[in-house]
């Protein structure tokens, strides 16, 4: 841009995520459970009961989309506690709040950047962000954000694809490179979206290499568990 501060190649993420997360909203969750063969449903019970959420905590859901956590995380928090689910995509965060809504449930929303949380300082007893953190182009900034809400003692945990056991690599790629744009194109009518996922897939820092990027911003006691053979891992951190 004109001001120097991003260059070309970031503006143009930050714009096909958008354009990915508009075009897949409305099938999202149902792909969701085809792609992930109904897994992601139990690595996203996993992240809730590693949170170590309890009764009354005040829990921020980052990169939210159509609210599976802040749903999961309502019943641990209870009445006296408080989820808020926020998005930088307006698409996934109206799903995600319709969503509630039709289940009786109203949470605080919030249309955010996690590189910029509009947030004060040790705010929250728990932030979690699901399968979003690939998706941000300054995940240092990104995960900075998350430790200055947090209060001392809260924890985030972040759950994403990782590095998969190296022998079931080459049968990873053939399903994530081949199979995934087919489905992509047949249930949601869009392959270059899911081309996109499974190249960011790619690209997306390993288990060991996050760890670090969560030490570096802050966390402390940071450790990880892998998910179905590393196809995803739950990292956990603390602010003290
Ligand atoms: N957490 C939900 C789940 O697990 O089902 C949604 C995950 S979805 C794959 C990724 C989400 O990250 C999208 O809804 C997208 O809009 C959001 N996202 C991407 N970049 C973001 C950013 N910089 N700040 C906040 N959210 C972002």
């Amino acid at each position: 841009t004109h001001f120097g501060f991003t260059t070309v190649n970031e503006t143009e993420k930050v714009r096909k995520v958008a354009q990915v997360f508009d075009s897949v909203a409305s099938r999202y969750n149902l792909m969701n459970d085809l792609m992930s063969m109904g897994m992601h449903r139990l690595w996203k019970r996993f992240a809730i009961e590693a949170s170590g959420a309890r009764e009354g905590d005040r829990v921020l859901d980052i990169a939210g989309g159509t609210a599976d956590l802040t749903r999961l995380f309502l019943d641990k928090v209870g009445d006296g506690g408080q989820v808020w689910l926020t998005d930088i995509n307006n698409s996934m965060l109206s799903i995600g709040r319709d969503r509630l809504l039709n289940e009786g449930k109203e949470v605080p929303v919030a249309q955010c950047n996690a590189e910029k949380l509009p947030f004060p300082d040790n705010y929250f007893d728990r932030a979690c962000v699901a399968f979003g953190l690939r998706n941000m182009t300054h995940k240092d900034l990104a995960l900075k954000e998350m430790y200055r809400v947090l209060s001392p003692g809260g924890s985030l945990s972040v759950l994403e694809f990782s590095k998969v056991w190296k022998p079931l690599q080459p049968f990873y790629d053939a399903y994530s490179f081949k199979a995934l744009p087919v489905m992509g194109k047949l249930v949601a009518g869009d392959d270059s979206s899911y081309r996109y996922l499974a190249e960011s897939i790619r690209m997306h820092p390993a288990q060991e290499e996050l760890k670090e990027m969560m030490q570096q911003a802050g966390f402390e006691r940071v450790e990880y568990f892998n998910l179905a053979a590393g196809v995803v891992a739950l990292h956990r951190g603390y602010k003290f």
